[in-house]
């Protein structure tokens, strides 16, 4: 109803708009096969087997366990799945088993030490209002709820949490089921090795059963932005967050109108008042169809990008000058813009750029993106320190992180224009001293992904000393093991052992 009124309020024009908008949303992505199992960009059917686990961890890991005798037995690839909002196959691996661990959703929390511990299928979704409940909130995390610890930690992720590494640096330890039984203890003073493998590993290394997380406190925070030139953003950053200790969320936001495109910036911060009390209230969004129908609106659409631009300030989760408590903010749920309709999938990039030279990467931008077919619907600013935990890391030294969000088709010929666009934009972030992300789409050649991650040789090979028969495999290792020069692929046939006890 109050959408309502302020459609109304806004106009004929917008109102038609965004009305036609809400119309045309499909209710629900099309459902796949059974036997056919996909993940977000629903670009990846793949025929495979899920083995889902039960709630009871100890019968899961005996489930577990028992799962990798067969596979080894069998020589059945094993591929492990959160909420699969990865989107290059990485839960996925052709003929093999999926395990879905989102049932393994335990959580634990230490009064004393405020850690948490939580099994790996347990979504950011279940887990704010846990700690909530307790005063606590989560220290780094994505800008959305709907991804699991385990899928977060495997390609260690990062969000609006300014001048931090990724989230790695929140770990204090995992406990990690290798593909022979073992059940090991990761940390950085135990089998530290491990733990940068795992953390960042994609899944490669074993299944990643519960993690011990750092909290921090449930603050509440007001809300800042500042609007100005694109080409000035980085000063504006330096001045408002880097100044002001009491900044503890903090991203940026590019104009993608036709007439402004990348020319303007927002910086949106949220400075800490006082701590919140337990089980502060959160509410649920409002809005939720109008919003969404503003997103959508702006899909191919001229008119409806400078609309979405002009009231995206007035409609966004927060309002300069209120109070929101840190919970709150980040437990917003990404289906307010995810894609149902068939025929078109939404796909993220993500380029890691040095600060100084984030001005010729927009500039790349401006440059190359008009000049292909998929439509940028969003960009979005983070800052990332330098991760010295993870064996493959990202950010090797401060970094912007520039969050792409396209719409494009699924015709071979817009996979083939996207991949021609990626590799570009890869390029251009290497001459710069940048790298990519890997949990979006494969379209990176693999001689761009060992530019951008020199180690990764290395990686595949440390696989092997812990993974010896490759059981553990999705797209992504397939694609990128190629090669190489050694003897990968042959290991396959080595005689399986016996599941051991825990061993850490
Ligand atoms: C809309 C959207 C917004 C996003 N925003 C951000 C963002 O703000 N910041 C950011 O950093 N990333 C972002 N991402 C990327 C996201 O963080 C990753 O795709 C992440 O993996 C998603 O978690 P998941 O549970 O869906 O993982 P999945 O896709 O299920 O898995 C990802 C990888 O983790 C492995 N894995 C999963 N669980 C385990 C386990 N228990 N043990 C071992 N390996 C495991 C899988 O095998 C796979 O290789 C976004 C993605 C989308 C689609």
């Amino acid at each position: 109803m109050v959408g309502l009124v302020i459609i109304l309020s806004l106009g004929i024009r917008p109102a038609q708009h965004l009305w036609q908008a809400h119309k045309g949303d499909a209710v629900s992505v099309p459902l796949q096969n059974t036997g056919i199992a996909n993940d977000v960009s629903q670009l990846n059917p793949t025929p495979m087997r899920t083995v889902g686990l039960g709630t009871d961890s100890a019968a899961n890991l005996r489930q577990l366990r028992e799962l990798l005798v067969l596979a080894r037995a069998t020589c059945t690839t094993v591929s492990i799945a959160g909420a699969q909002h990865s989107m290059g196959g990485h839960t996925l691996s052709p003929d093999g088993i999926r395990l879905d661990m989102r049932a393994f959703n335990y959580m634990r929390f230490d009064t004393v030490s405020n850690l948490l511990t939580v099994g790996s299928g347990a979504t950011w979704a279940e887990i704010i209002p846990y700690l909530n409940h307790r005063g606590r909130a989560v220290g780094t995390m994505q800008s959305d709820n709907a991804f699991s610890v385990g899928g977060s930690l495997s390609v260690n992720c990062h969000g609006w949490q300014p001048n931090q590494p990724p989230i790695a640096a929140t770990v204090v330890s995992v406990r990690v089921l290798l593909a022979d039984g073992r059940l090991l203890t990761c940390s950085r003073t135990k089998n530290q090795q491990l733990f940068g493998l795992v953390l960042g590993g994609y899944g490669l290394f074993g299944v990643i059963l519960d993690a011990k997380l750092r909290t921090v406190p449930n603050e509440l925070y007001s809300y800042h932005r500042v609007a100005g030139a694109a080409e000035n953003y980085i000063q504006e950053y330096r001045r408002h967050v880097d100044a002001n200790p009491q900044v503890h969320l903090a991203y940026g936001r590019l104009n993608v109108t036709n007439s402004r495109f990348l020319e303007e910036a927002t910086l949106n911060y949220f400075t800490t008042e006082r701590l919140a009390k337990a089980d502060y209230p959160m509410v649920e969004p409002g809005l939720l169809d109008l919003k969404r129908a503003v997103f959508l609106g702006s899909k191919h659409n001229t008119y409806g990008k400078q609309l979405r631009w002009d009231l995206e300030q007035g409609l966004s989760k927060v309002e300069e000058g209120s109070e929101f408590s840190r919970n709150q903010i980040m437990n917003e749920s990404p289906s307010l813009y995810m894609n149902r309709s068939p025929g078109q999938t939404d796909i993220l990039h993500e380029y890691f750029i040095p600060a100084r030279h984030y001005n010729a990467f927009r500039l790349a931008l401006q440059q190359r993106i008009p000049r292909h077919k998929a439509d940028l619907l969003n960009v979005t600013l983070r800052n990332v320190y330098a991760d010295t935990d993870t064996f493959l890391p990202y950010a090797r030294r401060e970094a912007f992180g520039f969050v792409l969000f396209f719409n494009q088709g699924t015709a071979p010929a817009d996979e083939a224009d996207m991949t021609a666009l990626t590799q570009e934009l890869i390029e251009e972030a290497e001459k710069l001293g940048g790298t990519y992300y890997l949990p979006y789409r494969l379209h990176a050649t693999p001689t761009q992904l060992r530019r951008a991650y020199p180690q990764f040789d290395e990686f595949l090979r440390l696989k092997l000393d812990y993974d010896p028969q490759e059981l553990f495999q999705n797209k992504f290792y397939q694609r990128y093991r190629i090669g190489i020069g050694h003897s990968i692929g042959n290991a396959k046939k080595q005689p399986v052992r016996t599941a051991q006890s825990s061993a850490d």
